[in-house]
């Protein structure tokens, strides 16, 4: 949940909603702040429930026309928008590092990642497609047409501004809907830089509607009572995730929900030690360990468990930890001081219950809320580590003493987002891969990848799929047309 603060202050980078063709301010406005220093990087309007409304009568207005554009109309503007967003790519990445505190390179690759969606959905675009049958003579013809669903109110996580927000809005534009788009609080300012941009590409007003409110709750109510918004696309946590379903289901209100995961990063006794270590750093540290898929339990064969671990410390105890905006800095802060604090007190539980540190890190803190990379082994399976999303630089070791082990540990929760495989063998790799219940496996790489794949959770890690042709699916609506003779 976000801990914003709404004050009257109105620091120079200050962002309006985006209503329709309307910008507008509110009495009260949400600070934004660096993660690394604490200090107000900007701030934006403060929506109230009529704002809210408002924006779906925006939404709704375009749609009349949006909902009736040809293909090819949606895809020369969104590709104006991914190119938009390439040229602007260096004060974009700056504000999502200004915000959200990862390393710029980071931020950058996150522009670039959203503009892909861009370009992606832009082709996807010209695919949506039905299919006739011929029915014999009393009905000749049999249709199934797909529709844009309507207004689409999206709702995104503060991790990944850019690239979440760029998933579904972009694949619910190329699909003839138009958006309602509630960025986090804690990180709206290169969403809002996004929504102008795409206006000045040729988006047409009302297409793409952003407001941010604190409490966030009241954009979930309008979302969920609304009859006009036809789907809720959701990113962030399981427990945010369920309370909106919970409130969609009063008015059957579709939910798309990509949510948390507890991702097991499994490492076999034929594995390629170096690549599993290297991919581990990888797989742990993007954004500080604040991504949805980052590694969460390190799953180990017993025979190479302590080399692995006391490598993988080794290699994160390296790690430079510092504000994102600093070129060498390889681990920026966490998003907010209870951020650390929750790390903090699993750790100390994991701890308390037996767990040990591989080894003292050599990461040097500078003030701020900043969490050392960490490697613990003998860490209990009750523990918050091993039960929970870190979302964090931790990283808890556990070893396994054969395949079945590994697998039955790794499915070993509730969540179902991702689990990383590294072996030699394209048996074990392709077992494991079947027999993982997750939406996402990962085998022999570091991280999922590329537009043209869907990734999307099963168990309580989500329900529908954002990204590859199946999200632009997401947002249509299949309807049987049937023609008598
Ligand atoms: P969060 O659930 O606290 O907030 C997400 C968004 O929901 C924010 O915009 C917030 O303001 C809003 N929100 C919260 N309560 C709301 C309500 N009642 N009605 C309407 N909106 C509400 O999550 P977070 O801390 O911003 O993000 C981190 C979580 O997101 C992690 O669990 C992470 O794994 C998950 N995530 C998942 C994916 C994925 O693709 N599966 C990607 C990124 C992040």
């Amino acid at each position: 949940m976000s801990s914003v603060v709404v004050s009257p202050a109105r620091p120079d980078n200050h962002e309006l909603l985006r209503i329709g063709s309307k910008r507008v301010d509110t009495p009260g406005r949400i600070e934004v702040r660096d993660p690394a220093t604490g200090t107000i990087v900007g701030s934006c309007a403060n929506a109230s429930t009529t704002d809210v409304v408002a924006a779906v009568d925006a939404a709704q207005a375009a749609y009349r026309t949006w909902g009736r554009t040809t293909a090819s109309d949606r895809a020369g503007v969104l590709h104006d928008i991914a190119e938009a967003m390439v040229a602007d790519e260096p004060q974009l990445a700056r504000l999502v590092t200004a915000e959200v505190g990862k390393p710029l390179a980071e931020s950058s690759g996150e522009v670039d990642y959203a503009a892909e969606f861009a370009h992606w959905y832009a082709e996807e675009a010209r695919r949506v497609s039905g299919r006739v049958t011929i029915g014999g003579p009393d009905e000749p013809w049999r249709q199934l047409v797909r529709q844009p669903i309507g207004v689409v109110g999206a709702i995104t996580p503060w991790n990944y501004p850019l690239v979440l927000s760029a998933r579904k809005a972009f694949a619910a534009i190329a699909a003839g809907c138009t958006v309602v788009l509630k960025p986090s609080e804690l990180a709206p300012l290169s969403v809002f830089r996004l929504g102008m941009l795409a206006q000045q590409a040729g988006l047409p007003d009302g297409v793409l509607n952003i407001v941010t409110a604190s409490p966030p709750t009241i954009v979930g109510d309008v979302f969920s009572t609304d009859p006009r918004v036809r789907k809720i696309s959701f990113t962030g946590s399981v427990a945010t995730g369920k309370t909106l379903m919970r409130a969609a289901a009063r008015t059957l209100t579709r939910v798309g929900l990509e949510l948390g995961g507890n991702n097991a990063f499994l490492v076999f006794e034929d594995a390629d030690l170096d690549l599993a270590v290297r991919a581990a750093v990888v797989a742990k540290l993007r954004n500080g360990g604040q991504t949805c898929v980052c590694a969460n339990r390190f799953l180990v064969h017993e025979s190479v468990l302590t080399e692995f671990a006391d490598r993988l410390a080794e290699a994160l105890g390296g790690k430079v930890v510092g504000s994102g905006s600093d070129p060498a800095t390889e681990v920026g802060p966490m998003i907010n001081q209870r951020a650390v604090d929750r790390i903090r007190v699993a750790v100390d539980q994991a701890l308390a219950n037996g767990a040990t540190a591989v080894r003292a890190t050599n990461n040097s803190l500078p003030d701020g809320p900043y969490y050392p990379p960490t490697v613990l082994l003998d860490v209990d399976a009750d523990s918050t580590l091993m039960t929970e999303e870190i979302f964090g630089p931790v990283a808890p070791v556990t070893g396994f003493h054969d395949f079945e082990q590994a697998i039955d540990l790794a499915n070993d929760t509730e969540y179902g987002l991702a689990a990383y495989v590294f072996t030699a063998s394209l048996r074990t790799a392709m077992r494991a891969s079947e027999e993982l219940e997750t939406g996402i496996v990962i085998v022999n790489r570091a991280a999922p990848s590329g537009v043209e794949f869907p990734q999307g959770g099963v168990k309580q890690s989500g329900i529908g799929l954002e990204g590859g042709p199946e999200g632009l699916a997401d947002f249509t609506t299949s309807k049987f047309v049937t023609l008598g003779g």
